[in-house]
């Protein structure tokens, strides 16, 4: 597992180094471990190396390890796929921060599904950053009304934005794509929402997210090696 152990070495450097070069703080963007698919010892491999936050798709799997791994204290779990109705249960129950959240039927439901004796679930609103008809998300000529609908769900805490943007390896099109969630957010907040989260970028996009401002990368490929 001392592959792991490198691999999240690296990750971490360019996160360093695209915020410095952003002129950010680096703590100001923390890492999550996309660990879809990996087997839990991949996860306690990570945790070894002192990374805390892991991001899962789905739900069956994810619990799973949760379970295999409920020894080791601070992990903080992250529910980052799509969300079926008949999950949201679960998901209330066993993760910190879901990233997913398109509709306002799922938002209510994870609301009202939130044990009490947990603090509010920490929620991210899924945005389709590039109108894919193939991708989940809301657009965001929706999302201000989406939003405004989650104000009586007091046992979410709204934090933010997600996206996943059209696959590209051009830079400046990545850019593009993080700056439209950048300002999305910066849009609404001036609206008074006081969101403080913009979760966006993964192995091969991180830089420029990091640039445009994330707070959350979800990484996988690069710490776990390619997925089966
Ligand atoms: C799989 C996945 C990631 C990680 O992608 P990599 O390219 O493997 O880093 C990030 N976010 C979401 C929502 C994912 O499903």
């Amino acid at each position: 597992m001392h592959k792991i152990d490198d691999k999240l070495a690296k990750v971490t450097a360019r996160i360093h180094q695209a915020a410095t070069a952003a002129g950010r703080d680096p703590q100001t963007v923390q890492l999550i471990a996309v660990s879809k698919t990996q087997p839990a010892a991949a996860i306690a491999a990570a945790y070894a190396s002192g990374q805390r936050r892991f991001g899962e798709n789905y739900l069956q799997e994810a619990l799973e390890k949760q379970i295999a791994l409920q020894h080791l204290p601070e992990l903080e779990w992250h529910f980052i796929g799509p969300i079926q109705s008949n999950k949201t249960r679960a998901i209330a129950e066993h993760f910190s921060w879901v990233h997913s959240v398109d509709r306002l039927k799922i938002a209510q439901r994870l609301n009202d599904q939130r044990p009490a004796h947990l603090p509010p679930l920490n929620i991210c609103v899924q945005v389709n950053i590039d109108d894919e008809t193939t991708k989940s998300g809301v657009s965001l000529a929706e999302l201000p009304a989406l939003i405004t609908a989650f104000a009586p769900l007091t046992r979410l805490a709204l934090r933010g934005l997600m996206a996943i943007p059209a696959a590209t390896g051009d830079p400046a099109q990545q850019r593009k794509a993080f700056a439209k969630l950048r300002s999305a957010l910066q849009v609404l907040n001036l609206q008074g929402f006081k969101m403080d989260t913009l979760s966006m970028g993964m192995s091969g996009d991180l830089e420029s997210a990091i640039a445009e401002g994330a707070t959350f990368v979800r990484v996988g490929t690069d710490i776990f090696g390619t997925r089966a």
